[in-house]
């Protein structure tokens, strides 16, 4: 699903954010990525998302290099990729409706479509009965569900997390991955960066560590018991 093959990544300034990093992540596999503030994980995300080009290595999606993706097409290959952000991101004027509506409706779905989709995504995370509502009126934990029903509603075969869970307590934080476990569950490969070792622990998903731009562990997370 996901291949890096010897990427490094300097920001302009010459910041090397990743060194020489090689890794895959299998169809239909849920693994982690961890390592300090500044250890290069969103990067990785950005990588993988087209947001950044790497300076050295490949990156492939699919056996596709995104090297060959041209500026243009950037959009478009977004599409298979759900993302999901710290800060969830939603639009504090729109309703929860609009917001999780508008990817699809960018990709030129009719409204009847749009409306069973976003109720059919709403329903997954819970929140069918908050459709009508402003980001405002839900908690901390409700907005991120909204985060989470936007980026699953055109249903991308992969889904890449950043600190989701960064602003939630650990029982938030336990509902928040229960629910990337659902949509793992239904062959959707999930990567989720997190600096929150805590959550890691109890669970037996493979983690990445990166230490300073470079991957130092690609194994499992110790099983405790
Ligand atoms: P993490 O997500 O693990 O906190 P990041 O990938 O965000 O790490 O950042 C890795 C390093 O790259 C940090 O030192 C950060 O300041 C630097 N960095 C990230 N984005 C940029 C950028 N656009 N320009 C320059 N430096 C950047
Ligand atoms: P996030 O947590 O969403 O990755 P960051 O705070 O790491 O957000 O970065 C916000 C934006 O600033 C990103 O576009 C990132 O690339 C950029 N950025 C991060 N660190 C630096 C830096 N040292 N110099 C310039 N830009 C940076």
């Amino acid at each position: 699903m996901i291949k890096f093959e010897q990427v490094s990544k300097a920001y302009p300034g010459g910041f090397q954010a990743l060194k020489n990093v090689s890794f895959a992540i299998e169809p239909g596999e849920m693994a982690f990525l961890t390592g300090h503030s500044g250890a290069g994980k969103s990067t990785v995300l950005k990588l993988i998302s087209l947001m950044e080009r790497p300076t050295a290595g490949r990156v492939l999606i699919n056996g596709h290099d995104l090297k060959r993706i041209k500026r243009k097409q950037i959009a478009y290959a977004r599409r298979d990729i759900g993302m999901i952000f710290q800060d969830h991101r939603l639009l504090m004027d729109r309703t929860v409706f609009d917001n999780v509506a508008l990817p699809l409706l960018i990709e030129g779905y009719s409204l009847g479509e749009a409306r069973k989709r976003v109720h059919a995504a709403l329903e997954k995370v819970g929140l069918l009965d908050k459709v009508r509502h402003y980001p405002m009126m839900l908690s901390g934990g409700e907005q991120q569900r909204v985060g989470i029903a936007r980026a699953v509603v055109n249903k991308p075969p992969l889904l890449l997390a950043d600190e989701p869970t960064g602003n939630l307590d650990p029982k938030l934080s336990a509902e928040i991955i229960k629910l990337f476990e659902d949509f793992n569950r239904v062959g959707v490969s999930v990567l989720i960066a997190t600096h929150d070792l805590s959550l890691i622990a109890r669970m037996r998903y493979r983690t990445l560590t990166l230490k300073d731009g470079r991957m130092i562990d690609d194994g499992l997370a110790e099983v405790t018991a």
